[in-house]
């Protein structure tokens, strides 16, 4: 069958998304391939629709044992014959299913990339026709990515001793440029060999709501509000997730808890639940989602800020599916991301990968502060370019620009006249002149801005996120980050350059920004 056909007869689609043509050619012309392809763009067609209108196995790494899982019930319910081997397969099942694929009767095989690392398995594989290794996920293979694993750095070797010589297709959801070449090195993908389709999404409108007083009230006037609605409420604890069902239940609201902590039928009854609107709203982890494949979820609120901008557009790349108008709500609270940084500080990850995660967490602090249209920012985030929206907070903020160029110079004063030793906030104490111990130890009473901004310390720390996010300052990564100027800032210093921010115009603060 030709892949047209095979798109129609088989998966009932009338026409290939974007990029999947794309993919399926060079796919079949045997070239590697890369996809950088947003959540629900359809990844998975570019290697079933190949694998099922030729001859040969295709074989498919995927990081997740219910991810397989879930392809593979979903395989069958479309009536093809597909297979998953992993360490919850019985011994007795192996040799059974390999035979099937030697017989040409199933055509789909999925593997964990420790399953490809056993020397027995390899020499299995041997006896098959492999054409193709999909790597789902593919960006686990990267350090700079978010989510990295080991075993997939061991994928090409043991692809390249398969006598079949099968070619490669990488997919992924979320790959930074960085990310990007570090796959194709990885995986022996030429740069003339990238689909990359566009990672807009123009039915979801972001948001930011900026420490709220009250997170889980919003939370409950958001649902409230769209009654008739279905959305995922992400928090960032299992702890979290319970006290949030408990808050909303109490409410009158009927809301169901998910996470990893759960037994696992519990867990399937909860997305069954979801699945079929006998619940409309989740709260989660974000152990919640993959797998998912619901079209009309209308929103997703982040109650508890994000851990990274990669998973941040993952999660919220959930709603609007279907196409239709969707919301993306993320709620910042600057303590959020100590937790997240407290992950990062306890894992057991090495230096690299952690250094990578804390400059994500400096990159997701950005992107609420900047100021600039939501959308555009993710999307040159991942190395594109789009117009603003029109539709995220920042574009719908009507509020005018003031000119903050004189309490940003004090702010870089001092952090000239400290020396670029310390963090957000000591310099913020520093330069609303605080009293506490800190600054005695540090004389920091002897330096020339020191108490030169007379504010609220957190209205400073706002304003310094903001000088950081716009790039006049910038964040040293490590588990305490210290302040820098950069260039841009300098200019600021000497006079060269201008800061404009929206903000509140209230006269009181006018007058202030005046003095
Ligand atoms: P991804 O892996 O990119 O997140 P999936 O492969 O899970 O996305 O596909 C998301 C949904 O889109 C699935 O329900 C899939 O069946 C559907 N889909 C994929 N390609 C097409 C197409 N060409 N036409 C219609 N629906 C499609
Ligand atoms: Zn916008």
């Amino acid at each position: 069958m030709t892949p047209t056909e095979v798109l129609k007869n088989i998966f009932g689609y009338d026409n290939f998304r974007p990029g999947q043509q794309a993919v399926i050619q060079k796919v079949l012309n045997e070239q590697n391939v890369l996809a950088v392809m947003p959540t629900g763009a359809g990844k998975s067609l570019c290697y079933q629709v190949p694998a099922l209108s030729r001859e040969g196995v295709t074989l498919v790494i995927s990081p997740l044992i219910s991810l397989m899982k879930d392809q593979v019930d979903s395989l069958k319910q479309n009536g093809i014959n597909a297979a998953a081997l992993n360490s919850t397969t019985p011994q007795e099942e192996v040799n059974p299913i390999l035979r099937q694929a030697y017989e040409g009767k199933i055509k789909l095989l999925y593997v964990t990339p420790e399953r490809l690392e056993m020397d027995y398995f390899r020499y299995q594989l041997n006896f098959l026709n492999v054409r193709l290794v999909a790597v789902d996920e593919a960006h686990c293979i990267s350090q700079w990515g978010h989510d990295f694993r080991p075993a997939y750095r061991k994928i090409l070797s043991g692809i390249n001793s398969l006598r079949s010589r099968p070619n490669i297709l990488a997919l992924t959801a979320t790959a930074t440029p960085e990310v990007r070449s570090d796959i194709a090195h990885q995986l022996n993908i030429s740069p003339n060999d990238f689909v990359i389709t566009s990672f807009a999404r123009p039915n979801i409108s972001f948001k930011i709501v900026n420490s709220p007083k009250n997170t889980r009230l919003y939370v409950s006037q958001f649902i409230k509000s769209h009654p008739e609605e279905s959305g995922i409420i992400y928090t960032n604890t299992r702890k979290e997730v319970q006290v949030l069902v408990n808050y909303l239940n109490e409410r009158g609201l009927n809301v169901e808890g998910y996470h990893g902590g759960m037994e696992s039928q519990e867990r399937e009854s909860v997305q069954d639940d979801f699945q079929f609107d006998r619940v409309k709203v989740i709260v989660a982890t974000n152990a919640f989602g993959m797998g998912i494949d619901k079209s009309n979820v209308r929103y997703v609120i982040h109650a508890n800020s994000a851990r990274n901008i990669e998973s941040y557009y993952q999660e919220a790349g959930r709603a609007g599916r279907d196409g239709l108008e969707s919301t993306a709500i993320l709620i910042y609270h600057p303590s959020d991301l100590q937790t997240y940084r407290w992950f990062i500080d306890n894992s057991e990850a090495d230096d690299k990968y952690r250094q990578a995660q804390y400059q994500k967490l400096n990159d997701i602090t950005n992107y609420v502060n900047s100021g600039e249209c939501l959308q555009q920012f993710i999307v040159r985030y991942f190395g594109q370019e789009c117009k603003p929206c029109g539709k995220c907070s920042n574009c719908l903020d009507d509020r005018k620009k003031a000119n903050v160029t004189n309490e940003a110079q004090k702010i870089i004063g001092m952090i000239y006249d400290l020396d670029g030793r310390f963090g957000k906030s000591i310099v913020a104490q520093a330069v609303t002149g605080s009293t506490n111990q800190k600054m005695k130890s540090i004389r920091a009473n002897k330096l020339e801005h020191y108490g030169s901004l007379k504010k609220p310390q957190s209205e400073v720390i706002s304003l310094i996120d903001y000088l950081i996010a716009n790039g006049y300052l910038e964040l040293t990564t490590g588990q305490y980050p210290l302040v820098h100027a950069t260039n841009l800032g300098w200019d600021v210093l000497d006079g060269k350059q201008q800061v404009f921010r929206k903000i509140e115009q209230k006269p009181s603060s006018n007058a202030n920004s005046q003095e």
